[in-house]
């Protein structure tokens, strides 16, 4: 290397070191969400500005069907986008080999979303129970339109549907993550509901210790919610107007 291009190259580094310190910073400046959603009102009296689509799958979860992401039936606010997203990703460690099923949760501009009685202001998700094949290898739920993509399913008191029963190992870890994402996020978990015969169980595997003091519904829900749970974060929503 001659004196010119050494000059060269240190000027090209010092540029790079630059540029790199730049972005380093940018990174970490950057919000999680370009644009934060604004909701408004409530889960069943209410709208939402800016809301986001779940990313339709990833490493470890896929959207219940590619016809209700088509049709717009997966939108959700900017944060509980992130408090989903981080649990998954953290769930890749914890629950290796489950891949986990999100369903319906909102509309573009959120309010009613029949025949949800709420999901109107982009903080309410719908997730399918995970479960396994009868050898205990990790499964999905069978998904066609035939059963609504999962919904009409019915499992039995135990959380066993022919030759699937639930995870509830792996549903109680999911609960745990974004109780814990959502307080990273400073949110909160809102309201569980899942079928309360069924949510016994889930105390009883490794993470349910932690999830025993979240806000499970305990009176009966208009539909039994046995195939999926429902999660409500807590998010401020300005007034409805
Ligand atoms: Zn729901």
């Amino acid at each position: 290397m001659n004196q010119h291009s050494a000059r060269i190259h240190r000027a090209a580094s010092r540029i790079l070191a630059q540029l790199s310190a730049a972005a380093a910073c940018a990174a970490l400046l950057a919000p999680t969400s370009a644009t934060a959603s604004t909701c408004f009102g409530t889960t069943d009296s209410g709208r939402i500005e800016g809301a986001v689509t779940l990313p339709a799958s990833g490493r470890n979860f896929s959207a219940y069907s590619a016809l209700g992401v088509h049709l717009g039936r997966t939108y959700v606010h900017t944060t509980v986008r992130d408090i989903v997203a981080a649990s998954y990703r953290e769930l890749e460690a914890i629950q290796p080999g489950v891949t986990y099923v999100y369903g319906e949760t909102g509309l573009r501009n959120g309010g009613p979303m029949p025949p949800h009685r709420t999901h109107e202001t982009g903080t309410s998700v719908d997730f399918m129970v995970p479960v396994r094949a009868s050898d205990g290898s990790p499964a999905t739920l069978p998904a066609s339109a035939a059963n609504r993509f999962g919904y009409d399913l019915e499992f039995d008191s135990k959380g066993v549907l022919g030759k699937l029963r639930i995870d509830y190992a792996a549903l109680a870890a999911h609960l745990d993550q974004l109780n814990q994402q959502a307080r990273k996020h400073n949110a909160a978990i809102k309201r569980v509901i899942f079928d309360p015969a069924l949510a016994r169980h889930l105390f009883d595997t490794p993470a349910g210790p932690r999830i025993k003091s979240l806000p499970f519904m305990a009176t009966k829900p208009w539909v039994r919610h046995d195939e999926h749970y429902h999660v409500d974060f807590a998010i401020r929503c300005a007034p409805k107007r």
